[in-house]
């Protein structure tokens, strides 16, 4: 299926984001997110993970659509796994050792007895990838980008999410990949898989395909019914990966962050929030506006429906508004 991103201003605002019955019962199956539910689990410090089969034998362990706190205890991320005909494929690990290591029973209840032959980290991003530590480094795969980010920032973001999560964090240290990949196509367990390296949401974002389901997972270069994040972005990136991801074949693309989805919604929302965000920014900038006042600005409605738009929108201010500054206003050097 190849369809080109849209975007025009008056189709996104005619029509609202809102959820179908189908992506609201898999947030139920995630976990209600309620403040009792929420209270119960930080007590506990336990995820009470379950998973929900989106293909055949292709589990999501669908994360909450909010900010980390100590209700979620860090778990606001979609991890995924498939079982093939040798052994179990593993897409991201969860924020934490506590996590991966829930993570892990829930594989072994629901695939019991197959080896872990392969988990990617689709980027480097500390609630992607600080589970590892509960996997076999050996069979731990990424682009070398996402392996050196993880070097470079694993630790400062495994300090930062402590400060966050408390003793939801307890035990977690950052674990790099073993394997640099760079082929197109890896074989793993009798089951063929495509990958793509992109970029945008980071400097490296990495997209596995199942060829024989044709679930795409796509990291954080997509969500659905979340504010995307932007500390790494680069938004022009962005938006060409998106229109990649467009053009792939795929029966289902399963989104770093909401429910999966068999339409490209989470690419056309994706795209549409990032555009927006791009050309308010500016705006701000253009207007003489400080970041405070840049804070400000009204959201527009169709966007009411992501989780935590107004906490992201802030945040993304921070994180773009000095590059957009240099970018509009270029120091000129004045010789006299
Ligand atoms: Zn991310």
């Amino acid at each position: 299926m190849s369809r080109p991103i849209a975007m025009s201003a008056s189709r996104a605002s005619a029509a609202p984001y809102s959820r179908s019955r189908r992506q609201v019962l898999q947030w139920f199956a995630a976990g209600c997110g309620c403040a009792v539910c929420g209270a119960a689990s930080a007590r506990l410090l336990d995820f009470d993970l379950s998973a929900v089969e989106i293909a055949p034998k292709t589990w999501a362990v669908l994360g909450r659509t909010e900010y980390f706190n100590m209700d979620n205890g860090g778990n606001i991320v979609n991890v995924a796994f498939i079982e093939v005909p040798d052994g179990v494929v593993v897409i991201d690990t969860g924020p934490s050792k506590r996590y991966g290591d829930a993570l892990r029973a829930l594989i072994e209840k629901k695939v019991p007895g197959k080896p872990i032959l392969r988990v990617y980290n689709t980027h480097h991003h500390p609630d992607h990838f600080l589970g590892n530590q509960a996997f076999d480094t050996a069979v731990i795969a990424a682009p070398q980008k996402v392996i050196d980010n993880i070097a470079l920032e694993g630790n400062g973001f495994a300090d930062n999410m402590y400060r966050l999560l408390g003793d939801w964090m307890r035990g977690t240290q950052a674990v790099a990949p073993g394997i640099a990949l760079q082929a197109d196509k890896e074989s793993v367990g009798g089951r063929d898989f495509s990958l793509w390296y992109l970029a945008g949401h980071t400097n490296s974002d990495f997209v596995i395909r199942d060829d024989q389901t044709g679930v795409l997972f796509a990291g954080d270069l997509a969500f659905l019914y979340r504010a995307p994040t932007t500390p790494h972005a680069d938004i022009m990136t962005w938006r060409e990966s998106l229109q990649t991801l467009s053009a792939i074949d795929k029966s289902l693309l399963m989104p770093g962050h909401g429910p999966s989805d068999s339409k490209d919604e989470s690419l056309v929302q994706t795209a549409d929030y990032i555009d927006w965000l791009h050309g308010s920014i500016s705006d701000s900038v253009t207007k003489g506006l400080t970041m405070n006042e840049a804070m400000g600005v009204p959201i527009p409605t169709r966007f009411e429906g992501l989780g935590v738009v107004r906490t992201e929108y802030e945040r993304s201010v921070v994180h773009l508004y000095p590059t957009l500054e240099d970018a509009l206003f270029p120091v000129i050097e004045v010789t006299q």
